[in-house]
């Protein structure tokens, strides 16, 4: 298989890029190995991307994977096991190897977990790393957010909804969300943020988790725990420039190798937001659409 450009990832980012590329005659192909719409699908309620007052991730990322769709875009839903640059790119995946002139990077984030024994074993029997996909499990129950940023207080929020009782755990004695945020929870008379603290243990009863422990060696009931501590880029297969695995870019998205861009959460950069993400999609795609204008 031979293409101009493969966007590997369709968040955001890559579907910004493949929009501007289609419009602009060029075809380009997105490769996912999972679902369209990435990290869209873990936000409950976005209300800081413009032209949407008030929208679910997951309604945002349908929009635009049918905007996307209806330009013809191709989509591959494959995992890429291998990439190499020489006077091409040829990327790898288990079934094909596909050749391309020009690549963007669109790969994301993933939650970084807490890694403590027996949390591999519990995912899904009690551990989650999205509370949006995995909430609605625990109606009514006990649940711990790990975590003090924005992501670990809108999953308290949307779980104190849900479940009976919420309990965040924060490393610190001072939160890093917003405080619009943390006042919103606070409102909620069934949550409870426990500083300076740290889960230590997760406490099971016939392979199902009952409590956490936590660094002060209390108990809390738990039947389930959403870890939300941020993210790590995920990993670099080309080898490119990095800064702690995240990719540098320079301002038109350029990495460290010739024709390969790399745009959204997996450049290293000071604001992690869909607005940045789609915009820097577009600047990639705008460079592309000059170049091949250029070499006509
Ligand atoms: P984050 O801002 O990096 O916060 C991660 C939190 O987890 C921090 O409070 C950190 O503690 C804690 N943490 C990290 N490693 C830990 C560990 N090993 N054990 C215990 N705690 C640990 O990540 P995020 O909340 O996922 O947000 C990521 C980005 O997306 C941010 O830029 C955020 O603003 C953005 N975001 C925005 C919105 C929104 O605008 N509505 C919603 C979600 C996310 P310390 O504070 O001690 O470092």
């Amino acid at each position: 298989m031979e293409e101009k450009v493969v966007i590997i990832g369709s968040g955001i980012a890559g579907m910004s890029s493949a929009i501007y590329l289609k419009r602009a005659g060029i075809d380009p192909l997105i490769m996912e190995k999972e679902v369209a719409g990435g990290q869209l699908h873990k936000a409950n309620v976005i209300e800081n991307y413009p032209g949407f007052e008030k929208i679910s991730g997951p309604d945002l990322a349908f929009n635009i994977y049918n905007q996307v769709k209806k330009l013809d875009v191709r989509y591959l839903y494959d995992e890429v096991i291998n990439i190499t640059k020489e006077d091409t790119i040829i990327i790898k995946t288990k079934k094909e190897e596909i050749k391309t002139k020009y690549l963007i990077i669109a790969t994301g984030r993933a939650p970084r977990k807490l890694n403590l024994e027996n949390e591999e074993r519990l995912i899904g029997k009690g551990i989650s790393y999205c509370a949006l996909c995995d909430g609605s499990l625990y109606k009514n129950k006990d649940v711990v957010v790990i975590g003090g940023g924005n992501s670990a207080i809108e999953d308290a929020i949307y779980l104190a909804n849900i479940c009976n009782k919420v309990s965040v755990i924060h490393r610190r004695n001072n939160l890093r969300a917003e405080d619009k945020l943390v006042e919103q929870l606070k409102e909620f008379p069934n949550t409870q943020i426990i500083y300076d603290n740290e889960v230590v243990e997760y406490i099971t009863n016939e392979d199902k988790l009952t409590k956490v422990k936590l660094k002060d060696n209390r108990e809390i009931k738990a039947d389930g725990v959403f870890i939300a501590i941020g993210y790590e880029p995920i990993a670099n297969m080309l080898k490119l420039e990095n800064d702690n695995n995240y990719i540098i870019v320079d301002s038109k998205m350029h990495t460290s190798l010739p024709n390969v861009y790399a745009i959204g959460d997996a450049i290293k950069k000071d604001v992690y937001q869909l607005v940045t993400a789609a915009n820097e999609g577009v600047i990639a795609a705008v460079d592309i659409i000059k170049h091949e204008k250029s070499n006509l």
